[in-house]
């Protein structure tokens, strides 16, 4: 179980919150204030927008990333 601690934009409170495995959370409803936290343009999910670690899903993105510019070193060797 991955939790990450999200700070509110809104409020600036932070709480624990567990980061869904199967998805990306996109909104999250802060539970101090009650007001909807929204994903940053640019952002994969609110844990990347405001979370203290990125998501699961963003480590793969990178690394997908990183063998794509491998890619480009090994073509422009050949
Ligand atoms: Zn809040
Ligand atoms: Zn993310």
């Amino acid at each position: 179980m991955t939790k990450a601690k999200l700070t509110c934009p809104h409020c600036g409170g932070t709480e624990e919150v567990e980061m869904p495995k199967t998805y990306c959370q996109i909104f999250y409803k802060c539970t101090t204030c009650s007001k909807l936290i929204e994903t940053i343009d640019g952002f994969c999910c609110v844990f990347c927008s405001y979370a203290d670690v990125r998501c699961l899903y963003s480590a793969r993105h990178e690394e997908q990333i990183k063998t794509l510019r491998m890619d480009i070193v090994n073509l422009t060797k050949a």
